[in-house]
C-alpha cells in the first residue's frame, strides 16, 4: 500500500523536476527517523514535519516533500583570511530557497570553490526550511486572502532590524532587491517593509528579513501550525 502510494504522486514529480532533483532522490538513503517515514510514505507532506514537530537533517526530505523547490543565488563574496600559511580565499554564498507557497529557507555556505559554496549555502537552507503564516492583515483591503501578512512582524540580525507590514492587494512588495526575493519565495505577494542598521551588508540583512518571516509563526504556539 505505501509502495503504491508513493509511485502514484512519481509522474508529478518527474513534470516539475530537473535532473539534478532525480539524482539526488533516486540515490537516496535516509539516515534518519524522519527520513525513512518520507521515503515510505508515512509522512507525505511538509505540514506534517511541522505539525508534528520534527527537526529536518536531511536536505532530501525537503527535495522530495516539496518537489516545486526553487532556489536563487542571493549574493556570493571573496573573503580573505591571514593565516600562518599566508592569505585564504574562500567564497561565501548566501541561496534562497522557497516554492513561492508558504514555505522558504535561507542558508549560507563557504568554499574555495564557488560551486561548492553555493551548493553548501543551498544545503544550508533547505535545512532551514520554515513555513509563513500568511494572512491579509492589512486595514484597508481586509480581502482575508492569504496574499500579505497576517500582521507585522521584526526580525533581527546582527545590528539590522526589518518590518514587515501587511500591505494591500495589488501593492507588491515595496523593500530593497534582497528582501524583496526573499519575501516572493516565501509566497508573499504584498507587503511594506522598513527597515534600520547597516542594510548595506547583504547577508545581515538576509537573515533579518527571514527572522521576520519566521516570527509570523514563532509568535504563536505550535498547535496553530495546523492548516
Ligand atoms: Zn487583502
Amino acid at each position: 500500500m505505501k509502495r503504491l502510494k508513493i509511485a502514484s504522486q512519481t509522474p508529478s514529480r518527474r513534470g516539475v523536476n530537473t535532473s539534478r532533483f532525480k539524482e539526488s532522490i533516486e540515490d537516496w538513503v535516509p539516515r534518519t527517523p524522519l527520513g525513512r517515514m518520507v521515503l515510505e510514505g508515512k509522512i507525505t507532506s511538509i505540514g506534517e514535519v511541522f505539525n508534528q514537530g520534527y527537526k529536518i537533517y536531511e536536505p532530501e526530505i525537503v527535495d522530495y516533500l516539496i518537489p516545486e523547490l526553487r532556489q536563487e543565488v542571493l549574493d556570493v563574496n571573496l573573503i580573505q583570511k591571514q593565516t600562518d600559511a599566508g592569505e585564504k580565499t574562500r567564497f561565501k554564498s548566501l541561496v534562497i530557497v522557497g516554492n513561492h507557497d508558504g514555505y522558504f529557507g535561507l542558508g549560507s555556505g563557504r568554499h574555495v570553490q564557488t560551486r561548492k559554496a553555493i551548493e553548501k549555502a543551498t544545503i544550508d537552507a533547505k535545512l532551514n526550511i520554515f513555513p509563513v503564516r500568511r494572512g491579509c492583515g492589512s486595514w484597508i483591503c481586509g480581502c482575508g486572502e492569504p496574499h500579505s501578512l497576517p500582521f507585522k512582524v521584526t526580525g533581527k540580525c546582527g545590528s539590522v532590524r526589518v518590518e514587515l507590514i501587511p500591505g494591500p492587494k495589488g501593492l507588491g512588495i515595496v523593500s530593497g532587491e534582497t528582501a524583496k526575493t526573499i519575501i516572493a519565495f516565501a509566497g508573499i505577494k504584498d507587503c511594506w517593509t522598513r527597515s534600520h542598521g547597516s542594510t548595506k551588508t547583504v547577508p545581515s540583512f538576509a537573515f533579518a528579513t527571514a527572522d521576520a518571516l519566521m516570527n509570523t509563526y514563532r509568535i504563536v504556539s505550535p498547535q496553530d501550525w495546523a492548516r
